[in-house]
């Protein structure tokens, strides 16, 4: 018998958003025209999970130093992508709304710009869901991996980090929710089950197996 969260804590991209074709795409771009050629898929593996100012220092080592407004400038390039277009990743939505009926709380924390992440989540149609319980990387100290976005996440659902269950698909995203505490979820879509499972992390594979998960299963 598994234990009902306190709260269940998600991330946006991957996990409720599959933005990361979308996004890559566009940051593929941008570095390529600084003279970075690669490729949607090869940004995704060099940038799974990253904050955009942790991948600044990466992408300047390979191409010198990033005009000041680079960061700002791609951010609102996805936030405009994502208005247009926000394809949730399958039963995503509905698995929310599953949590929501059960009267666990529900926070969204991600490393995504604040911008971008309102414009994904009201894309999906779960911006009034999550209310004022959505953290982006700008609204703590520290990215993931460091657990900060996931402890104030669980603060806002009045609920103790030890008590919740983190729903993850990145390396980073992982290691920030068990770096706080947490339980976690990792949903096996961008990143291999394996993987997930060795930092720590209990893979699943489709979004309907989430309720059982969570113990909410009927
Ligand atoms: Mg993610």
């Amino acid at each position: 018998m598994i234990r009902r969260p306190a709260a269940v804590l998600f991330d946006c991209d991957g996990v409720l958003a599959d933005s990361e074709a979308v996004v890559n795409a566009i940051v593929a771009e941008s570095l390529t025209a600084l003279g970075w050629p690669l490729s949607a898929a090869e940004a995704q593996h060099a940038f799974l999970g990253l904050a955009l100012p942790d991948m600044v220092p990466r992408i300047e080592a390979r191409v010198g130093p990033l005009p000041e407004d680079w960061a700002e400038g791609l951010s609102h390039r996805i936030a405009a992508a994502m208005t247009e277009r926000t394809m949730p990743i399958p039963g995503a939505v509905e698995a929310v709304h599953r949590v929501v009926a059960a009267g666990v709380p529900v926070a969204c924390a991600s490393n995504s710009a604040r911008l971008e992440l309102a414009a994904k989540l009201r894309g999906l149609g779960l911006a009034g869901v999550f209310g004022a319980r959505v953290f982006s990387h700008e609204d703590v100290r520290r990215a993931k991996p460091w657990p900060d976005l996931y402890r104030a996440a669980a603060e806002a659902c009045g609920a103790s980090p030890g008590d919740c269950v983190v729903v993850e698909d990145s390396v980073p995203g992982v290691r920030a929710g068990l770096a706080a505490g947490c339980r976690v979820l990792g949903f096996a879509h961008e990143t291999p089950a394996a993987v997930l499972a060795a930092l720590g992390a209990e893979p699943f594979a489709t979004m309907a197996e989430l309720p059982g998960l969570l113990g909410l299963g009927d």
